[in-house]
């Protein structure tokens, strides 16, 4: 399989992704925005659920703007290599961080130098 093969489907995975997310996003602010008749006995159980769905959102949230972030850096070409080094980027990191711009080595490297340099903040590239 040629890179751009590989590149097309990663994009169409990507691209699949994004389309569930936003499914699901939908239907859980649509759960969030329903009013609903809380019997008094299951007032806990339902801001629980309601609590759990918020923090669901921001975590769907969070991986739609890393996705968009691969689909840009696909258009630009520089999608799954390492700024650091130049090499190809883990596709096993790609999966977990469709927007990591370091491969596992450069990115443990960078974290290590950092907290050095400047304690508890990760550098962003
Ligand atoms: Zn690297």
């Amino acid at each position: 399989m040629s890179n751009d093969d590989q590149r097309s489907q990663e994009r169409a995975r990507l691209l699949e992704e994004q389309g569930q997310i936003n499914d699901e996003l939908t239907h859980l602010r649509e759960f969030l925005q329903a009013e609903v008749d809380v019997e008094p006995d299951e007032g806990d159980s339902e801001v629980f659920e309601r609590e759990k769905n918020a923090a669901l959102i921001a975590v769907l949230e969070r991986r739609l703007v890393d996705i968009e972030t691969a689909l840009k850096s696909m258009d630009k070409g520089d999608y799954g290599i390492c700024q650091r080094c130049g090499k190809p980027i883990e596709p096993e990191r790609l999966e977990v961080k469709p927007d990591a711009t370091m491969c596992v080595s450069c990115q443990q490297e960078v974290e290590r130098l950092g907290r050095r340099n400047r304690p508890q903040r990760q550098i962003e590239w």
